[in-house]
């Protein structure tokens, strides 16, 4: 199994990822634009590059998990970028939720270098990367998903093959578009609850004993109770997946209502400077068109 890892964007996301593969005894060396977010890296054992092009030089496998499209392109085919060394025979395995379309471009350039790619997004956020217990969709040739699985084992159990080239970034759009809608419509009906004056704590208890109960909003719920929005997945990126999603939507001629409305209502709240809050943070941005504060009513029941 080839050891030399070259791990590029430390965020939310990356920074735990990297870590587990240091841990897991890969030799590893990072590289992240914003310096700072490479310290706790280095101190654990990675190396650290000043590009992507220099990170990518010397590695056997490639692993990004960068905020969007914009950045993927720079990181792969800007100036510096992984295109200008990748060696024949280097594997990039791309975490990042980026456009399947464009994803399918970069592994035709990688393919020119005799190089190849995975697209290989993640459900799991911030929790299940500290964990190792992501769940990956994976794109791509299958022999070379076979050949990474003990390195996607570092990082969680579950890796599920889809198909070709860009059909794990289909498979994450539209997980994502289910999992952005019951968030928003959870707030939508704890919103509702409060304005007609149900406690929060009873519609939470009412929610958890029906079948409307989903892993996802027990999850979320506290969060949402205790006005908690530190940033899991933050809204902008999910606004994004979901700009995303009715771009597939739009090319493959599937209408997708709800989430076009969906996708406005987080844009909406991204507009109103929520972006880098966690996507739950939408229930603000619906309590301030009702005129109710869901967490006054927690607090009534507190006092
Ligand atoms: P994040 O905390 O905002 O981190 C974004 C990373 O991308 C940072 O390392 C950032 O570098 C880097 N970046 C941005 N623009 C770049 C550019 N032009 N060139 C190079 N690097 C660039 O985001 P995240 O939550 O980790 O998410 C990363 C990806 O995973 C996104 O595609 C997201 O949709 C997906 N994802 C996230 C979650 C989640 O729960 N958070 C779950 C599943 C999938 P700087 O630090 O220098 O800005």
């Amino acid at each position: 199994m080839p050891n030399k890892v070259a791990f590029i964007g430390l965020g939310i996301m990356g920074q735990p990822m990297a870590l587990n593969l240091v841990k897991a005894g890969y030799s590893v060396t990072v590289f992240n634009r914003d310096r700072a977010k490479t310290k706790p890296l280095e101190q654990a054992g990675a190396r650290v590059a000043g590009s992507p092009g220099e990170v990518a030089r010397d590695a056997d496998i490639i692993w990004s998990i960068v905020s969007d499209t914009a950045a993927m392109e720079e990181v792969v085919m800007g100036n510096g970028g992984i295109i200008e060394t990748i060696r024949p025979g280097t594997v990039l395995i791309d975490s990042s939720t980026i456009s399947p379309t464009v994803s399918r471009k970069f592994a035709c350039h990688l393919a020119g270098k005799s190089a190849k790619m995975l697209d290989a997004p993640v459900t799991g956020s911030k929790h299940g990367a500290e964990k190792g217990e992501l769940t990956f969709m994976i794109g791509g040739e299958r022999e070379v998903f076979e050949r990474m699985i003990p390195l996607l084992a570092v990082q969680g159990k579950k890796h599920i093959y889809c198909g070709a080239q860009g059909s794990g970034l289909s498979a994450k759009l539209a997980q994502n578009a289910i999992q952005a809608t019951m968030v928003e419509v959870f707030c939508e009906g704890f919103v509702l609850a409060t304005k007609s004056g149900v406690l929060p704590e009873t519609m939470l208890e009412i929610i958890q004993s029906s079948m409307a109960r989903a892993n996802l909003t027990d999850f979320k719920a506290p969060f949402i109770l205790k006005g908690d929005f530190t940033p899991y997945f933050p809204l902008k990126l999910m606004h994004k997946d979901l700009e995303l999603a009715m771009e597939a939507a739009y090319a493959l001629n599937v209408p997708m209502p709800t989430t076009a409305a969906v996708k406005e209502t987080y844009g909406a709240a991204k507009a109103q400077g929520k972006g880098n809050m966690d996507y739950a943070a939408v229930i603000t941005f619906l309590e301030e068109l009702a005129g109710v504060k869901v967490r006054e009513g927690v607090s009534k029941i507190k006092g």
